[in-house]
């Protein structure tokens, strides 16, 4: 891979183990042109506290801002936020931001997280689907296609309803009514606009063997003339490009031989 960048990252400013700094010094080390920091938003879920970012970013934004100085000449430090579909702020005045589904909202209103534990997804698929896998799928990704209309610069981990379904406990992946429910939210995104993301961060905690998203909606992506960019979703500084290689491999076999970086001066194609 001859350039690189590291722009979906958490820190312990929201659920991360690393600070901003020692997430910053690690992509340095690792050869990033960039370094991005994208910590959850708020929400206006009380469970999220602590998890995700003040609703008053301003001491964010300040370390954040700091860091780009420390850094300067050496690598871009870009101010971002990693927008949840219940977030209840906006990414004004941000560099760039991810539009990330994260939960959605069962036939009579209640919110599950996808992501959280498998366990949590099994009580969601009984006591709101009866057990329809491809019903739940089908509620996450209409929370998916309203992100992907908001139009991100990154539309994050767009199959993450599948992350505790290697196995294919919750739905089956090639079932029809599942591939339609992900392709109608892909299609919602604007190629011209929005990257679809390469996401290693499930591999580098272990719940997963492969990065998101799968084959098929990358390589519908690339037909609707889409860019990819690779990232880690790190939560620790020894993740910070974890998985890369992998990640490119996914963007080859889907017909790609470029990811876009991020940079201060704005978006740069890199040879995978
Ligand atoms: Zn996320
Ligand atoms: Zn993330």
């Amino acid at each position: 891979m001859s350039e690189f960048c590291s722009v979906h990252t958490h820190s312990t400013m929201c659920d991360g183990k690393s600070t901003l700094e020692e997430m910053a010094r690690a992509a340095y080390e690792a050869g990033a042109v960039s370094f991005g920091a994208s910590g959850h938003s708020h929400t206006p879920i009380p469970e999220d506290e602590g998890d995700v970012l003040p609703r008053d970013m301003t001491a964010y934004r300040a370390e954040v801002l700091r860091l780009r100085e420390e850094f300067t000449g050496r690598m871009d430090v870009l101010l971002g936020v990693e927008l949840d579909n219940c977030a209840d702020v906006t990414a004004e005045g941000f560099d760039y931001w991810i539009g990330s589904a994260h939960r959605l909202r069962g036939p009579g209103g209640a919110l599950y997280t996808v992501d959280w534990t498998e366990e949590l997804l099994a009580a969601c698929l009984e006591e709101a689907f009866q057990g329809d896998g491809c019903a739940l799928a089908e509620r996450y990704y209409a929370e998916v296609r309203r992100m992907a209309a908001m139009r991100p610069t990154i539309l994050g981990h767009i199959d993450l309803v599948t992350k505790f379904n290697e196995t294919g406990r919750f739905f089956d992946e090639e079932a029809p009514r599942y591939r339609a429910a992900a392709l109608e939210a892909l299609h919602a995104a604007d190629p011209g606009e929005t990257l679809l993301e390469i996401n290693t961060g499930a591999m580098s905690r272990g719940y997963r063997r492969t990065p998101y998203p799968a084959l098929f909606l990358l390589r519908e992506w690339r037909d609707m003339g889409g860019r990819i960019i690779l990232t880690a979703d790190a939560h620790s500084a020894d993740a910070v490009v974890y998985g890369y290689a992998q990640a490119a491999e996914l963007a080859r076999a889907a017909g790609y031989t470029r990811s876009t970086l991020l940079t201060r001066s704005g978006r740069r194609e890199a040879e995978l």
